[in-house]
């Protein structure tokens, strides 16, 4: 790790491997961290994304796509449902290997990509935001930069170490399992994004249970 980059991402997710990628790309030194052990896993997602809202970023590939969805279906606990169309055609990704492929290639764009790397804090200079205190292996390292992209999730600590407000009202929250669930593919139908809800499958919840059509070893939630 240098002491110094133009640009330090914080967050090896879609958004900090993209930003990463674009930043190397067009010539700037560019630190990509990331505080898990191996990007991809494991990852809160249900992995739907519409194929079009993609290209911009990726070009779809088959090789971390787990299904191709031509319906969603609503099921009720009586057994009834309702099955529509998506609007844009709809993938299962496969978000180990799609989140992987992102990083690969900020990699190959020019950017250092480590992870097991924890942001811990930021450095100011005059008042502003002059680079980010990381850990690895047990060790402190003051890294500076000239930009520092807080890529680190929805709730951002990097943000808020910042003075953003990250945190969202309790109101946006709710409390979910999420299951991966292997040796299913013989029982759904693989192009059928399933919802089940209902009290007989999780009682006292909003939300009973959903299920995704997907290939085995992916996710369902
Ligand atoms: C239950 C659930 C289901 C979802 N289903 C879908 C879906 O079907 N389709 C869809 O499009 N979206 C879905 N989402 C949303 C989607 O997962 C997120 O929008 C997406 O992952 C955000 O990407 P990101 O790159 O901003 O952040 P993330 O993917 O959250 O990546 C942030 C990265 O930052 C790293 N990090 C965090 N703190 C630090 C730190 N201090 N130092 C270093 N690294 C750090 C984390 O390890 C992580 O790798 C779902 C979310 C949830 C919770």
């Amino acid at each position: 790790m240098k002491a110094a980059y133009d640009v330090m991402v914080v967050g090896a997710g879609p958004a900090g491997s993209t930003a990463a990628r674009v930043a190397a790309a067009r010539g700037m030194s560019v630190l990509l961290i990331d505080k898990r052990q191996e990007i991809g896993s494991l990852v809160r997602c249900a992995e739907a994304v519409g194929a079009e809202s993609l290209r911009p970023y990726i070009e779809p590939d088959e090789r971390w796509i787990n299904a191709h969805i031509s319906a969603y279906a609503v099921w009720n606990s009586a057994g009834d449902h309702v099955s529509v169309p998506p609007t844009e055609p709809t993938l299962i990704v496969e978000r180990k290997v799609f989140d992987r492929e992102l990083a690969h290639l900020a990699a190959k764009a020019g950017a250092e990509v480590r992870a097991k790397t924890s942001a811990v804090g930021l450095l100011h200079e005059n008042g502003a935001v002059a680079g980010v205190k990381t850990r690895s292996q047990g060790k402190d390292y003051a890294v500076k930069a000239k930009l520092v992209i807080a890529a680190d999730g929805t709730e951002s600590q990097v943000a808020r170490w910042a003075g953003l407000k990250t945190v969202p009202p309790m109101r946006d929250y709710y409390s979910a399992f999420q299951y991966l669930l292997s040796g299913v593919n013989h029982m759904v139908d693989q192009t059928e994004c399933q919802y089940h809800l209902g009290p007989s499958l999780a009682p006292g919840a909003m939300r009973g249970c959903s299920r995704r059509a997907t290939t085995p070893l992916t996710s369902g939630w």
